[in-house]
Parts: structure tokens; sequence; C-alpha cells
């Protein structure tokens, strides 16, 4: 039983984890890198961190990593996925195509954005849901997947212009952009709130 102490995992395959790991650590949370099945036991939380989504999918490829993984996540472990994350994630991939774990019920397009504008840092619209409150949030887009459609088990938290970029599914929150390089990002703070709702 993940205790009251117990570590937020951190898919550790490649990517920005450890920008994760420095985000949590100003919370009071505890990580612990993930590599191996083995090391989802007994885990609070996970974060899926940004990178190259067809890579992690390939370094998990030939163990019971992806697997376990979404044995967890179904299980109701709370997550925070982050750009390539997301990706790994969705229910379907685009442009090009892509396999995914099929957790979240989204479909998205990777590398969306084009050439020129693909990274930004932006200014979100907000909607006051789960405490994030009503001010504009910054976003910070590397590389960004596009959600194009979501299920009705997903509440979209934020977006930029039309595009859903926060979403929330249960205990998922997925984001296209990077809240782990905003300081004092209220999208973390509500990812360590769920992650001590759950605990
Ligand atoms: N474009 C990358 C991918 O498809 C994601 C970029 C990111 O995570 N910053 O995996």
């Amino acid at each position: 039983m993940p205790g009251r102490w117990a570590p937020i995992g951190l898919l550790a395959l490649q990517g920005d984890y450890a920008a994760h790991a420095r985000a949590l650590a100003e919370r009071g949370a505890a990580t612990r890198e993930v590599r191996t099945s083995s090391d989802l036991a007994g885990l609070a939380g996970l974060v899926l961190p940004g990178g190259e989504s067809t890579t992690m999918l390939t370094l998990m490829e030939g163990s019971d990593l992806g697997a376990r993984l979404v044995a967890e996540i179904k299980g109701g472990l709370p997550v925070l996925a982050t750009c390539a994350g997301v990706i790994l994630l969705a229910r379907e991939v685009r442009l090009p195509p892509q396999r995914s774990l099929g957790v979240l019920d989204a479909v998205v397009e990777r590398n969306a954005y084009g050439r020129q504008l693909d990274s930004a840092v932006v200014s979100l619209t907000v909607r006051d849901r789960d405490g994030l409150g009503t001010d504009a949030l910054e976003g910070v887009f590397i590389r960004a997947p596009r959600v194009t459609a979501v299920g009705t088990s997903v509440e979209v938290l934020a977006t930029r212009g039309d595009d859903p970029v926060l979403l929330r599914q249960g205990a998922i929150l997925a984001a296209t952009f990077h809240p782990e390089l905003t300081a004092g990002s209220p999208v973390v703070d509500l990812f360590a709130r769920l992650v001590r709702a759950a605990g």
C-alpha cells in the first residue's frame, strides 16, 4: 500500500524527467526513477515526461513495463503526463500514426503546430476548475502535440485558442505543454494535491 511518504515515479527512459523531479521536490514530494516494471511497486503517483514518444515506446519494447504502466493507471494511480507523455497515453495518435498505451480518451496529432511556431511560451485560458484559479496560465510548448478530440470522460481544464491543452480524466492530468518548466505552476500543484488525496 502506498503510504503517506510513498514516492512519485518518474518514467525515466528518456526526456525531461529531471525537471519534474525538481518541480516535485519543491513541493516536498519524493520521487523515484522508473525504468523497469519492478520500479512501479508502491508508488503514490506517476509522471510521464516530455521527450520523444517514439524513443520511449522503442525502449519499452520487449519488457512488461508498458503493460504494467497501463494496469497501474487503470487502477487509479494519479498520473501527470506532459507532451510526449500525452502522446504515450492517448487513445489514437496521428501525424504520423503511432501505437500508444490507449488509456486517455483523446486523439492527438504529433508536431501539429508547424515548424516555425512549434516551440513557444503562450498564455492559456483556464477553466476555473479543480483549484486552478482564474488567472491565465503560462504554457511552455516544445514541438507539442495537438489534441483534436476528447471523449466524454475527459474534462478540458485549459485551452490554447480553441485547442484543449490541459485535460483531466479521473486521476490522469495531461498537458500538451510543460508545466514543470514554469516556476510555481498551478498544474504541478494540482497534481501534487491529486497524489495526496489518493494517498
Ligand atoms: N514531438 C515529440 C513527440 O512526438 C514530443 C515533444 C515533447 O515532448 N516536448 O514525442
